[in-house]
């Protein structure tokens, strides 16, 4: 006989929501029986976590393969690295930073002491995307370890085997009452969005930001928001193109260009792009070869989804390298594709690109490139290569980004002394290092002045004519 047919919908849904309020009740206890409060227990919560990046290497770099087919150096460099990194440093400077600053409230309090101290928020939620599915899980992790949080972690759906080999690891690794995976989509994140946070920590796009701000509104609860855009390029005239271009196309097709940091289009003058273009298409053959899909330092498109948005942006009549024939469905591939003579109202330039397509656009010089970043959201990165300070002075004063690299592209955003984070449309927040640990903490001002000598009879009532004067 026909088994009966297993419980969803209603049943399944309260079983999950049960499971996330107990999650949140756990931790919020957690929390504040006191847990986290300790310096030398967030430490050793930090190094168990470097033991266990450690010992579950191959587990996590199989996973990222298998999710984005990242090759494992680079996997090592951007995503693992990045947060070993992150472990070192804050490990190395925690308690310095950690240190209350004093400070002087002034003669009209005189005498009296003040301090700065870094108070842990409480219960925090970190909402995480699937591109770099480790790195952007775990560095604002390392961050909310440290500033004393106890922490739910919602790695992304969409790579599912990097999802569940950081469950693994955390679960493995760090003690339930600091930290709790909930995996899932959007119906999980839908439920762990009407739980009550001190702070929610969300990478991901705009669309999503935006469901994540309301619902934190409903909790006054702050939102650090790691959003993308579009991230220009303006290559100057006079600049070593072919080091230029190297630095561009690393940058464009790591990660086969799904990187919220990657270089989203190019602008220069009509004379430097046809200069650029040769150099392009070489730095692209010698990093992946003649045929990138059998390159094992080439990824692939997370899913079809994704593969099919980011096709559909390809003009074939405009491509100079790759292009939607050298594609392939089954495979997820999508070859390195540079394009020409694009506009500014064509498709590919209508919404963050996140694969690898890189458009070249005609500017007259510098003006219009700062004019055409100026009409767009205000983009995470701006990227400039350029031998002139006046040129490189002007983009940092006339155009605003999360970041202003010069010379370089992507290499700058792993580093832990270099605030990450994006500005108005790009994000909002920051971290890495000790801005990290400053988002997830609050900064208290403790006062204290002795109640003899009352000497604050003097701003009392009633004002006589002598305290006017004060
Ligand atoms: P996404 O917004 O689709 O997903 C991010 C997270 O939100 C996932 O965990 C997902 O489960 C959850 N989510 C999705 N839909 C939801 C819904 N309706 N309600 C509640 N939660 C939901 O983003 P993505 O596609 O994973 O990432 C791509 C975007 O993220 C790009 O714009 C990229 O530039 C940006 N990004 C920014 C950074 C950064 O550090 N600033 C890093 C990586 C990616």
């Amino acid at each position: 006989p026909a088994l009966p047919a297993p419980e969803h919908g209603d049943g399944a849904e309260s079983a999950m929501r049960t499971a996330i309020t107990a999650d949140v009740a756990a931790l919020r206890a957690s929390f504040d029986a006191g847990t986290t409060r300790d310096v030398s227990a967030r430490l050793a919560q930090l190094e168990a976590l470097r033991t266990g990046l450690r010992r579950e290497h191959r587990r996590l770099t199989r996973a990222l393969a298998q999710d984005l087919g990242k090759n494992g150096t680079e996997a090592a460099i951007t995503e693992i690295g990045v947060v070993t990194q992150e472990i070192a440093h804050v490990r190395r400077h925690l308690r310095s930073w950690l240190h209350p600053s004093s400070l002087s409230l002034g003669p009209l309090l005189a005498p009296s002491s003040a301090h700065v101290r870094r108070e842990p928020l409480g219960l925090a939620l970190i909402i995480a995307p699937w591109n770099y599915p480790l790195n952007l899980t775990l560095a604002p992790l390392v961050a909310a370890i440290a500033g004393g949080n106890t922490v739910i972690v919602k790695p992304s759906e969409v790579a599912p085997a990097t999802s569940a080999a950081l469950t693994h690891l955390l679960r493995t690794w760090l003690d339930p009452g600091w930290v709790r995976v909930v995996e899932g989509a959007v119906e999980e994140t839908t439920v762990l969005l009407q739980q009550r946070f001190d702070l929610i920590f969300y990478t991901g796009s705009a669309a999503v930001g935006r469901i994540v701000a309301r619902a934190a509104a409903e909790h006054l609860t702050p939102t650090v928001l790691e959003l993308g855009g579009k991230s220009p390029v303006f290559v100057d005239e006079g600049v070593d193109l072919a080091v230029a271009a190297r630095r561009i196309v690393w940058g464009k097709f790591t990660n086969t260009g799904q990187t919220c940091v990657a270089p989203d289009y190019l602008m220069a003058t009509p004379s430097t792009l046809e200069k650029l273009v040769p150099h392009l298409r070489r730095a692209a053959r010698e990093m992946y070869g003649r045929d990138p899909r059998r390159s094992r330092d080439y990824g692939r498109m997370v899913d079809l989804k994704h593969f099919e948005r980011v096709r559909g942006l390809i003009d074939d009549e405009k491509t100079v390298l790759g292009g939607t024939e050298e594609a392939d469905r089954e495979e997820r591939y999508l070859p390195p594709t540079i394009m020409t003579g694009v506009r500014w109202e064509d498709p590919v330039m209508a919404e963050e690109i996140f694969g690898p397509v890189l458009p070249l656009l005609a500017v007259d010089g510098p003006d219009e490139a700062i004019a055409r970043i100026r009409e767009r959201e205000k983009p995470l990165t701006a990227y400039v290569f350029t031998d002139r300070a006046a040129i490189e002075e002007r983009f940092a004063t006339e155009t605003s980004s999360g970041s202003l690299a010069v010379g370089l592209t992507l290499a700058h955003v792993g580093t832990p002394t270099m605030p990450f984070g994006g500005v108005g449309g790009s994000g909002t927040g920051a971290y890495h290092g000790r801005v990290g640990v400053e988002t997830f903490t609050h900064a208290k001002p403790i006062v204290r002045k002795a109640l003899t000598p009352d000497t604050l009879r003097i701003i009392y009532p009633p004002y006589t004519r002598a305290k006017r004067a004060l």
